[in-house]
C-alpha cells in the first residue's frame, strides 16, 4: 500500500509531464520528499510529495492507442534534466514514453506515490492551509499542505456532447479515450465526429478498414505547415482566454490542422469529405442537415477532453463562464493553487515551463509567508 505523508509544504497532484516538471524544479531548488524530511530544528528544507492515480509512470501516455507512434505524435519535449533516449519512430508512444517517465522518476528521485487518487482539496477551517483528501484502494487519508500544484491533465475527463436521440442509438458509441485499434471497427459504417488532430488521424486510420463519414461543426482550417511563431500566437490566445476566466480551448483548436503526407493521401482517397454536424441520432444512424437518415453502426466521438478539476470543487475556483481565472500558472486570487498543464500549458513544452514557473512562485510565496511570522 502506498505510503502517503500527512504533511508536506507542497503537494503535486498528477505525475504526467506537468507534475514531474514541478517535482523536478522543487528538488532543484532544495525541497525534499516529505517522507524523507529530516526532523528537528534548524533550517528545515521545504517538503513535497507527488500523488498520482496511475498504477505506474507515464501519465496519460499509458493510455494512448497503440498505433500512435513516435513518428505520429507531434513532438514530445524532453522532461527537464533528462534527454529521451534515441527511439525508433515506428515504436508505439504507449511503450516508449511510460518507460522514459519511469527512468526519469528513478533517476531524479521525485517522490511519486501511487496509485493514490485525490478526491477533494479543501481550505482548512482557519483558512491558512489546504487539506488534500486522497483515496488508495480501500484506504483514505489527508495531507496538510501549504500549496498545491495541480497537474491532473484532461485524459480522465473525456467530453461527450449531447445530441437528441443519443440514448436510442442501437449501435456502439465510443470516445477517443476508449479507442484501442482500427480492427475493432472493421467492416462497420462509422460516423467520426470532431475536427481536431485525434479525429483526423483516427479517421484516416479506420478508413482503411471501415466505411467512414466525417462530421464537424465547423469547416476545418487546414494549413501546410506550422512555425514557432504560429505556436506562440496560439498559446497567447489561450492564455488570454484563461486570464478572463473562460474555459481554455485546446491549443490545437486555435492552430488548425496540418496536412501531413498521410492526410494528403487520405484526402486523395476521399476520406476527408467533411459533412456538417448531424442534427439528431436515431436507433440506426444519424440524421443529416438535409433531414436524411444516414445508417451507421458506430458513432466515434473525437470531441476532446476537459480539464480534470472536479477534486478542486470545494475551493470554488470556477467562474460563472465555467473556466478558472488564471494569472500565468496561479489561480487568480488563490496564490496557494497553481494549475499546470492547463490551458496555454497543455502541451509537453508548456508543461515543462509551467512546472518551473509554478514552483518559483510557490517557493516565493512560502518564503514571504514565513517572513511575516513572528
Ligand atoms: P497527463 O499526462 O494527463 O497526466 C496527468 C496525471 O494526473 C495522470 O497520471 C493522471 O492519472 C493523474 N491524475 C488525474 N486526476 C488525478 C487525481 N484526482 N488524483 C491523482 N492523480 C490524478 N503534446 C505535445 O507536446 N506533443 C504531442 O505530440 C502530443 N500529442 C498528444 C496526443 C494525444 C492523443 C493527446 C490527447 C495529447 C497530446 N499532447 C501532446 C498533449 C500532451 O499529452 C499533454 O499536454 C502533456 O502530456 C501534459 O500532460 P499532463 O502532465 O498535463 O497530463
Amino acid at each position: 500500500a502506498p505510503d502517503v505523508p500527512e504533511v508536506a509544504d507542497v503537494v503535486v497532484i498528477g505525475a504526467g509531464q506537468a507534475g514531474l516538471s514541478a517535482a523536478y524544479h522543487l528538488r532543484r531548488r532544495g525541497a525534499v520528499p516529505a517522507a524523507a524530511a529530516p526532523s528537528g530544528t534548524g533550517e528545515a528544507p521545504r517538503t513535497f510529495v507527488v500523488l498520482d492515480a496511475e498504477d505506474g509512470p507515464g501519465g496519460a501516455w499509458r493510455h494512448r492507442w497503440r498505433s500512435l507512434r513516435m513518428a505520429t505524435v507531434n513532438g514530445i519535449y524532453d522532461l527537464p534534466g533528462l534527454e529521451q533516449p534515441g527511439v525508433d519512430p515506428e515504436a508505439a508512444s504507449v511503450d516508449v514514453l511510460p518507460a522514459y517517465f519511469a527512468d526519469y522518476e528513478d533517476e531524479l528521485g521525485l517522490a511519486v506515490v501511487r496509485p493514490v487518487r485525490v478526491r477533494r482539496v479543501e481550505r482548512t477551517a482557519d483558512g491558512t492551509g489546504l487539506l488534500v483528501r486522497w483515496e488508495a484502494g480501500g484506504r483514505s487519508g489527508t495531507v496538510a499542505a501549504r500549496a498545491i500544484v495541480n497537474a491532473t491533465g484532461t485524459w480522465t475527463k473525456p467530453f461527450w456532447p449531447y445530441y437528441p436521440g443519443q440514448e436510442s442509438f442501437r449501435g456502439r458509441q465510443l470516445h477517443t479515450a476508449d479507442y484501442v485499434r482500427a480492427e475493432d471497427l472493421a467492416g462497420a459504417r462509422v460516423a467520426v465526429v470532431g475536427g481536431g488532430i485525434s479525429a483526423v488521424q483516427l479517421l484516416d486510420e479506420i478508413s482503411h478498414v471501415a466505411r467512414t463519414f466525417w462530421f464537424t461543426r465547423r469547416e476545418p482550417v487546414w494549413r501546410e505547415d506550422f512555425g514557432p511563431d504560429d505556436g506562440s500566437r496560439a498559446v497567447a490566445m489561450v492564455d488570454e482566454r484563461v486570464r478572463e476566466g473562460l474555459p481554455p480551448q485546446s491549443v490545437v483548436s486555435v492552430t488548425g490542422l496540418i496536412r501531413t503526407p498521410s492526410l494528403h493521401a487520405a484526402a486523395e482517397r476521399g476520406v476527408l469529405e467533411r459533412r456538417p454536424m448531424f442534427t439528431r441520432i436515431v436507433p440506426d444512424g444519424v440524421v443529416t442537415v438535409d433531414g436524411d437518415v444516414l445508417p451507421v453502426d458506430v458513432i466515434f466521438w473525437n470531441t476532446g477532453f476537459r480539464a480534470a478539476l472536479d477534486h478542486l470543487r470545494p475551493l470554488h475556483l470556477r467562474e460563472p463562464g465555467g473556466g478558472v481565472r488564471m494569472d500565468a500558472t496561479q489561480v487568480a486570487g488563490e496564490p496557494r493553487v497553481h494549475l499546470v498543464g492547463y490551458g496555454p500549458s497543455a502541451s509537453t513544452v508548456g508543461a515543462n515551463r509551467a512546472g518551473r514557473e509554478a514552483v518559483a512562485r510557490i517557493l516565493g510565496l512560502l518564503a514571504a509567508e514565513d517572513e511575516r511570522l513572528p
